[in-house]
C-alpha cells in the first residue's frame, strides 16, 4: 500500500486552512494530518484537533495555551504555543508537505525552517515570497525542495506549464476580478465603507486578502509572487481584469500560443492540486456551465485609481528589500483600516510614503528582511498616530 502523505497546515482555522481540511477529509487513504496551527482561534483549533487527531497543534497566541492544553488533555496530541513552535513542528519526520495557510509576514520564518528540513511546500502565504523571494527560492534550489502554488492564479499558470517545463515562457497574464470597486473614480474610492470593501464579488476569503483584493494590492503581491515562482522578469508579467473569475490566468509561449486554466472560482481545486500534484483526484465540485457565462470579458486595470499595483511593480524593479518594506507597510495599513483608523485610499498613500522613506538594502540577508519589516511597520504606525493627532 502507498504510504500516506503527512501534512502540516499552518493556519488551519482560516479560509484556506478550513478548505484544505475539507480536501484532506475527502481522501483519508492518501493524506495523514500531522500538524494543525492557529493564531488566536482556540475554539476552532480544539474542534479540528479532536476531529482530525493530528500529532501536534500550535496556538501562536500564548495566552490561549492553557485553554487548548486543557481541552485536549485526554487526547494523544502534543500542544505547543508561540511563533517559534511553528518553526519546530514543521520539521517533524512525519511531515511531508507543509501548507502555509497563515496570513502575512508571520509565514516567512516557519517556511524557511520547513525548506531547510526538506519539506515540500504548498504555498498559500504569498507574503513569504513577496518579502523574501530571493532568499526563499535560492534556499529551495539548494535543498531541492518543490514549492507548489496554492494561489489560484499561480496554480493556473503551474497547471498550464505541466508538460511544458522545457519551453520558455514569453509572458504570463494574471487575471484579476477587479474587486468590489472596479470602475470607481478616485473620488468615489475616497468615500467607500469598510463593509463595502469586505464584500468581494467572487471569492470568500480572510479579511486581509479581501481588503488587498479591493485595493489591487493583492494583484501587486501576486505579480511579485509570480516573478519568484516562475523565474520571470517584470516585463513578462501582465495583469488583466476579468470580472467573472473563470479564466484563472494564462501563459503565452514563444510560438505565440496561449494556454489558460479555467473553472468555477473554488479554492479547493488549487489547494488539492498543490497537495496531489502530479495526480488529479476526482472531485464532486460543481462544474462550469458555459450557458451560465455566455460572455467572458477582459479589461485593463485602472492603475491611476488603484495605485498599489504600480507600487508593487516599482518594488519589484527596485529589488532588495523594497517589496519587504511595501508588504510590511501594507500589513500595518490594512490592520489600521480594519480598525477604522484610516480611510481606504490612505492604504495606498501610506504604502507609497513608506517606500519613499525606508532604505532599500540590495542583496539582503535574512536579518535585513527582519530589520526592514520592523522599520516599515514602525514608520507606518508613527504616521497613523500622527494622523490621529491632527
Ligand atoms: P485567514 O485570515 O482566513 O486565515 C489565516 C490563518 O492564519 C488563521 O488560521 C489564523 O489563525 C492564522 N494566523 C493569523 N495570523 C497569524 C500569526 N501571526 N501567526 C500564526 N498564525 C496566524 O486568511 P486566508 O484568507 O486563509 O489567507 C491565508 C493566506 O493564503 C494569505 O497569505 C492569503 O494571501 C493566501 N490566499 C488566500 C486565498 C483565499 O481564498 N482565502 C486565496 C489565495 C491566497
Ligand atoms: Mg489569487
Amino acid at each position: 500500500m502507498q504510504e500516506k502523505k503527512g501534512i502540516a497546515i499552518l493556519g488551519s482555522t482560516g479560509s484556506i486552512g478550513t478548505q484544505a481540511l475539507d480536501v484532506i477529509e475527502a481522501y483519508p487513504a492518501y493524506f495523514e494530518l500531522q500538524v494543525l496551527t492557529a493564531g488566536k482561534n482556540a475554539d476552532l483549533l480544539i474542534e479540528q484537533a479532536k476531529k482530525f487527531q493530528p500529532n501536534s497543534v500550535v496556538i501562536t497566541d500564548e495566552t490561549q495555551y492553557q485553554k487548548v492544553k486543557d481541552a485536549l488533555w485526554s487526547e494523544d496530541i502534543h500542544v505547543y504555543a508561540g511563533q517559534e513552535a511553528l518553526c519546530q513542528v514543521v520539521e517533524s519526520n512525519e511531515v511531508h508537505t507543509v501548507l502555509t495557510a497563515l496570513v502575512g509576514y508571520a509565514g516567512l520564518k516557519p517556511t524557511i525552517h520547513a525548506i531547510e528540513a526538506g519539506k515540500t511546500i504548498a504555498l498559500a502565504n504569498k507574503e513569504t515570497l513577496v518579502v523574501a523571494g530571493e532568499l526563499i527560492t535560492k534556499l529551495a534550489r539548494e535543498k531541492a525542495v518543490n514549492i507548489y502554488p496554492v494561489d489560484s492564479e499561480h496554480s493556473a499558470i503551474f497547471q498550464c506549464l505541466v508538460g511544458e517545463f522545457q519551453n520558455p515562457i514569453e509572458k504570463i497574464y494574471l487575471t484579476a476580478s477587479g474587486g468590489p470597486f472596479r470602475g470607481f473614480t478616485y473620488e468615489q474610492l475616497q468615500n467607500v465603507s469598510l463593509e463595502q470593501a469586505l464584500k468581494h464579488p467572487n471569492w470568500s476569503m480572510g479579511a486581509k486578502i479581501t481588503i488587498d483584493s479591493a485595493s489591487l494590492m493583492n494583484k501587486g503581491l501576486e505579480v511579485i509572487e509570480a516573478k519568484w515562482l516562475f523565474g520571470l522578469e517584470p516585463d513578462q508579467i501582465d495583469v488583466i481584469v476579468h470580472p467573472q473569475s473563470i479564466v484563472h490566468s494564462l501563459v503565452q509561449f514563444e510560438d505565440g500560443s496561449m494556454k489558460a486554466q479555467m473553472g468555477l472560482p473554488d479554492m479547493k481545486l488549487p489547494i488539492q492540486f498543490a497537495l496531489t500534484y502530479p495526480a488529479r483526484f476526482k472531485t464532486d465540485f460543481p462544474r462550469f456551465n458555459f450557458m451560465d457565462y455566455p460572455q467572458l470579458t477582459f479589461e485593463q486595470p485602472d492603475r491611476k485609481v488603484f495605485k498599489n499595483l504600480d507600487l508593487a511593480y516599482r518594488a519589484m524593479a527596485d529589488q532588495g528589500t523594497a517589496a519587504c518594506a511595501l508588504n510590511a507597510a501594507n500589513e500595518e495599513a490594512v490592520a489600521a483600516y480594519l480598525d477604522r483608523k484610516i480611510s481606504f485610499v490612505e492604504i495606498a498613500q501610506l504604502n507609497e510614503y513608506c517606500m519613499q522613506n525606508v532604505v532599500n538594502i540590495l542583496h539582503p540577508k535574512y536579518e535585513d528582511y527582519v530589520a526592514t519589516d520592523a522599520k516599515a511597520r514602525a514608520f507606518i504606525q508613527a504616521e497613523i498616530l500622527n494622523k490621529q493627532r491632527v
